[in-house]
């Protein structure tokens, strides 16, 4: 099963390639060059300031430059040829962590983090990637299904299974010393897929609600195994049959926001193979979601998978979203009292405009005590490579989150995104707090609230 998993993700990517290399790449890509420049307009920009009340990096560093109101000014410039778009300029654009913030405080409503991309995407198709954004973008992230093949018969070499806890157990430990101190999770052994069913049924004794595609993407599928488990139960247990379809890769955000659009829309094109036929599809990564419910913008209007792409974001739910939805009351109970507090991720909250729903199934949990944290929708600082890139304001964005967490005097912190788990991880090791971080989908699971027989949903 494992082997055909592979190999139809190997085919996948093969049959995208060949068509881009078929004399059509360039054409393509420029297409979605012109789409992405008319999504917004930073000449739009008024100068007023507003963003810099909003800007978590703006808060840490002062600088006018790595704020909306001083890019967008630089990005106008850098398109109208009047500044040199070297060294400097591309610096200053890798300073957006792309939280989308600001967007809500600005009364032009710019969307200055899809600025700071197409800005970024312009220079990509203008002077190209450098090596080690080619090996990781175009490499390990364009063959995902290869790592994993790879890093599954690692795990069969005798001493370097991650069971044995040998070797291959401590890469992500390795792997810190190129995160900057980044704490990353442990590889989940085995990985997501390989634990679940290509079809879980809904629970024995519940109405059937209908059949949802589940879209773990990296993060649950590589590194929080534990949670993706725990949120495809959640589903069977409201009633819905689950399928994890074969041939799924990346959602493609990473390497878009770095401006790689060439490799996100490969990303895009296999997914939409995959994921078009399914009435609803389900994922419990924050970045994912905001990802396929933008894979429109990522094709121009002449293209006809646009369509399809369109079709298919109108079919995406994060997790909380679809589980909230009219007619579902959840009636649970955790197998022990807890204070819990929420963090917002910023491509759940700002990028989709989702606030109410994880909040109604934390206040809907007999045994849960909510507390809202201050500033509960402010950036973690990860913000993907920025986290790595800049740690420095990484690491101070972090640490005022964990002050807000620390006042609510919480035994958990949830959220609803691997790279916010990460971060709020690495922070409550790094500042030595007694705090559990889970995945909202942990604290619906039954590990979390004992073996329990109610189901979540009636
Ligand atoms: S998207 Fe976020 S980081 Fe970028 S300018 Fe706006 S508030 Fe600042
Ligand atoms: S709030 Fe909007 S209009 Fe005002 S300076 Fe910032 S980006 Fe420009």
């Amino acid at each position: 099963m494992e082997h055909l998993l592979l190999t139809a993700h190997h085919n996948g990517y093969s049959r995208a390639f060949n068509t881009l290399r078929s004399g059509q790449r360039v054409t393509e890509i420029q297409k979605n060059m012109d789409y992405l420049t008319s999504v917004d307009d930073a000449s739009r920009c008024m100068k007023c300031g507003f963003c810099m009340s909003s800007c978590p990096v703006y808060g840490v560093d002062h600088m006018e430059s790595h704020v909306a109101r001083g890019r967008n000014l630089l990005i106008q410039w850098a398109n109208k040829g009047e500044i040199n778009t070297e060294g400097t300029y591309r610096d200053v654009l890798s300073f957006c962590i792309l939280c989308g913030r600001c967007e809500a405080t600005c009364p032009a409503r710019i969307s200055s983090a899809t600025l700071a991309v197409q800005a970024r995407a312009r220079l990509v198709t203008q002077k190209g990637l450098n090596w080690t954004e080619q090996l990781v973008y175009r490499g390990i992230l364009k063959h995902r299904s290869l790592v994993a093949r790879l890093l599954g018969l690692a795990t069969k070499i005798p001493g370097c299974s991650i069971n044995e806890g040998k070797p291959l157990r401590h890469l992500a430990d390795f792997a810190s010393i190129f995160s900057r101190g980044l704490a990353l999770p442990r590889l989940s052994s085995p990985f997501l897929s390989q634990r679940i069913p290509l079809r879980t049924l809904p629970l024995f004794g519940i109405q059937r609600r209908g059949e949802v595609a589940f879209f773990p993407g990296c993060g649950l599928e590589f590194f929080f195994a534990d949670s993706g488990k725990d949120m495809v139960f959640a589903l069977a247990e409201a009633g819905f049959e689950v399928v994890n379809p074969f041939g799924q890769t990346c959602c493609g955000l990473a390497v878009q926001s770095a401006g790689d659009l060439e490799t996100a829309t490969l990303m895009a094109r296999k997914n939409i193979d995959v994921l078009s036929s399914f009435a609803a599809i389900v994922t419990g990564c924050a970045t994912c979601s905001a990802a396929l419910k933008r894979y429109g913008d990522l094709f121009s209007p002449k293209d006809p998978i646009r369509e399809k792409a369109r079709e298919l974001s109108q079919k995406i739910y994060d997790f909380s979203e679809f589980l909230v939805r009219p007619g579902f009351n959840p009636r649970q109970i955790t197998a022990f009292p807890l204070r819990v507090t929420y963090h917002d991720p910023c491509h759940l909250r700002w990028h989709q405009g989702i606030h109410d729903a994880p909040r109604k199934i934390l206040h809907a949990l007999e045994g849960v005590t909510f507390i809202e944290m201050k500033g509960a929708d402010t950036c973690c600082g990860l913000g993907g490579s920025f986290g790595i890139k800049h740690r420095e304001i990484s690491l101070a964005i972090q640490a005022k989150k964990i002050e807000a967490i620390k006042k609510t005097n919480a035994q958990v912190v949830v959220t609803s995104c691997p790279g916010c788990l990460i971060q709020l991880m690495d922070g409550v090791r790094r500042h030595q707090l007694p705090i559990k971080v889970m995945h909202i989908a942990q604290l619906l699971g039954r590990e979390t609230r004992g073996n329990v027989k109610q189901p979540l949903f009636f």
